[in-house]
This record gives structure tokens, C-alpha cells and sequence, in this order.
């Protein structure tokens, strides 16, 4: 069924959205769906007896990254001759994927967190802080955890590289109900693909530096102790400057959850953190 759904919704994260709602783990989802893409899009979802609403316009992505909740992209209208992606809203209940449309077409970001099924903690948590200029909200969702070192199943940080357990900003990496969310849907992929359980596990048990400037850095199979990390692997979006000085090296010394220090180069900033995820 993974494989089916790769074929026609192209990204992985983006295919287990439609799982999660098949497999009832979520009462509705919203994905973007490429326009040349939308035809087989509904005759899969039609097959699979999915009610679907579609959005008025179309957005142009300015960032590869997949669906999260506040993907950056531009709305156009769905005429203008430029490809676009449409959100499509799905769902087994007629009224939810037409109420999440209508919810996105009012921007009431509260009312769609709620109907896409996430914590109302989260929902708060993203209409308090969320504007368009603040699309990306981990960074805040740092500020307000305590300490840098969280379970695995709150680490959104991978999806800038399609992995992910969450597809909204946890209101911190504490969260219990995003937990509680992100369990449930590794019970699924695991029932699905035992490989691809296996594959999201190990890429979310990584340290993240992550920075809105920069790019994103996932460091596989590293150690900590106390306040270094030593890494090996890193997985980059981005072939920075930063990405230039942590691939020379392979020690963080000094870490916190907003400054580190690596080859006597002390990095910190606003635009910054560090996040461990075991
Ligand atoms: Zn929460």
C-alpha cells in the first residue's frame, strides 16, 4: 500500500497522511497534490471510498520541504497558467475535508489544527506564534521545551529530509499528546513495512543542529556525553558555510539548546538550535 501511494503522492510523508486516515488514526489530512498529479490522486482516493474537498487556488512552492503544516508557498488563483500544487483535504467523513477547506480559506488555523486532528495544546500554540513571517515554528517549539534532549517521536526536524512521525509543530518536544500521536502512527507504518519502520526510527534518533538560515543537520549515530557530541554521519539540506565547518570536524563541545562550540568556533544565534533525539 506504501509503495501504491509513493507512486501517485510522490513523497513518503505525504503517502502516510492517506495511510493514517485510512487506517482511522486521523479523522482528516491535507496534502498538497501537483496539479498534473490531481486525476490520479482522485481516482486512488475514489477507490479507497475517501471523501476529498479541494482548495479554490493553487500555491507555488518556494522550498522543497513536504507538506507541514506551513509549508512556504505563494497562493495564486487555480487559473494562472503556472503549475501549481492544489491542497486537497481528505477524509472518510464528507463534512470534515469540506470543513478543513473551508477552515483554510478563512485562515482559522485553530479550527483546521483541530480538524486534522491535532492537540489542542499544539493548535494554541500555533496560532499564538504563527505569522508570515514565523512559518517555521521548531525553533519556538525549542524555546519552550526544557533541556535539548527529547524522545525521538517528537523529531520534526527530519522532515526536511521526509521523515517524520508528526505533521504539526508539537507546542514543545515534551508534548504527551504529540507523543501519544506519533506512537500510534509508527504502530501503523510498522504494520505496513516493517523496513520502513525500522528505516524512521534509526533517522529519528539523531542530533539536530537546525538553523533558518543555514540548513537543517541531522547527525546519525552519534554519542553524547554530558555536553559533547561526537558524530560521524551528517545529512544536510543545505552546503553552507556551517555545513563546511561540521563536516571538517566531528565534535560539538559546550552543546546547549542554543549555542555549541566546534574547533574553538563558538556558534550561537537567534536563528539557531540544537536538539538531541533519542
Ligand atoms: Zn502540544
Amino acid at each position: 500500500m506504501i509503495q501504491q501511494l509513493q507512486q501517485i503522492f510522490r513523497s513518503i510523508i505525504k503517502s502516510l497522511e492517506i495511510l493514517y486516515v485510512i487506517e482511522d488514526a486521523k479523522p482528516c489530512a491535507r496534502i498538497l497534490v501537483f496539479e498534473d498529479d490531481l486525476n490520479k490522486a482522485k481516482v486512488f482516493l475514489e477507490n479507497q471510498g475517501l471523501n476529498y474537498s479541494i482548495s479554490y487556488f493553487k500555491v507555488l512552492k518556494r522550498s522543497l520541504q513536504s507538506d507541514f503544516y506551513s509549508d512556504k508557498s505563494i497562493k495564486i488563483s487555480k487559473d494562472d497558467s503556472r503549475k501549481g500544487h492544489f491542497f486537497v483535504y481528505l477524509s472518510k467523513n464528507k463534512d470534515l475535508s469540506e470543513k478543513a477547506k473551508i477552515a483554510e480559506e478563512k485562515n482559522n488555523h485553530f479550527e483546521l489544527g483541530l480538524l486534522l486532528g491535532y492537540p489542542k495544546c499544539c493548535c494554541d500554540f500555533f496560532e499564538k506564534n504563527f505569522d508570515e513571517n514565523n512559518t517555521d515554528l521548531t525553533l519556538m517549539a525549542l524555546k519552550y521545551s526544557h533541556g535539548f534532549e527529547f524522545s525521538f517521536y517528537t523529531n520534526i526536524a527530519a522532515r526536511h529530509f521526509d521523515v517524520s512521525l508528526l505533521s504539526h509543530f508539537p507546542h514543545n518536544f515534551n508534548c504527551e499528546e504529540s507523543i501519544k500521536i506519533a506512537k500510534n502512527n509508527l504502530k501503523i507504518i510498522e504494520k505496513h513495512s516493517k523496513q520502513l519502520a525500522v528505516t524512521f526510527s534509526g533517522i529519528l534518533q539523531s542530533a539536530v543542529v537546525y538553523t533558518l538560515e543555514e540548513g537543517i543537520f541531522l547527525f546519525r549515530n552519534y554519542e553524547k556525553n554530558n555536553n559533547e557530541i561526537i558524530y560521524r554521519d551528517i545529512l544536510s539540506t543545505e552546503k553552507s558555510k556551517l555545513y563546511f565547518l561540521l563536516n571538517s570536524n566531528n565534535k560539538l563541545k559546550g552543546v546547549d539548546k542554543d549555542n555549541f562550540s566546534v574547533n574553538d568556533i563558538t556558534v550561537h544565534g537567534d536563528k539557531f538550535g540544537v536538539m538531541v533525539f533519542a
